[in-house]
């Protein structure tokens, strides 16, 4: 499978989020799956490449141009990195390549990241399976959020089922490839 991975930038977070990366990434070289992401060398990111080189693995980037114009920012070792004249052509090459995705710990991106496959999903555009890694804890307050939403109406009644809420990078793997099979 290709796994397409959305994670964090930052360098600043607690290391449990780089451990959790790192053995999502070895894991998917184990059992010969690709990593397609986001291209970077930086945060959890450059965690989960690496680990998945460590491992023999395979690894996709897509990167935009702005951000690969930038010193230190792209994975330079990537088996195929491919760098794109705008951000939405990047997003939608790394979400035609997946055949499922996983969600780690992240920041603005990764969320954004995580609600357009959810919505898409939601609408029928697609029916690839979602794993949303919950690293101790991470996506609490984003479930209790999604709680609330749906208290007030705001959500799909199957909204919980069309992604799975995980904690460890195993069980996000045995989901996504369970789903897809
Ligand atoms: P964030 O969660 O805000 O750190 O953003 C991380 C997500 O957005 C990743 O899954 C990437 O696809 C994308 N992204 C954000 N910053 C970068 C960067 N410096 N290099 C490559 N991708 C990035």
């Amino acid at each position: 499978m290709n796994v397409c991975v959305y994670c964090a930038s930052s360098t600043r977070i607690s290391p449990a989020y780089a451990e959790a990366a790192e053995n999502l990434g070895r894991l998917l070289a184990e059992k010969g799956h690709a990593l397609v992401y986001g291209g970077g060398n930086v945060g959890l990111m450059g965690h989960i490449a690496r680990a998945v080189h460590a491992a023999g693995g395979h690894v996709y980037g897509v990167i935009p141009a702005a951000l690969h114009a930038r010193e230190g920012i792209a994975y330079g070792l990537a088996d195929e990195l491919v760098v794109t004249d705008t951000m939405q052509e990047r997003k939608k090459l790394m979400f035609t390549r997946a055949d499922g995705f996983v969600v780690l710990p992240g920041g603005i991106g990764t969320l954004e990241e995580f609600m357009e496959v959810l919505t898409l999903r939601a609408l029928g555009y697609h029916n690839k399976p979602i794993a949303l890694l919950s690293t101790d804890g991470f996506y609490d307050t984003l479930m209790a959020f999604f709680g609330q939403l749906g208290t007030e109406g705001f959500l799909r009644d199957d909204l919980l089922q069309l992604f799975h809420l995980v904690s460890t990078p195993e069980e996000a793997l045995a989901v996504i490839t369970r789903s897809a099979a």
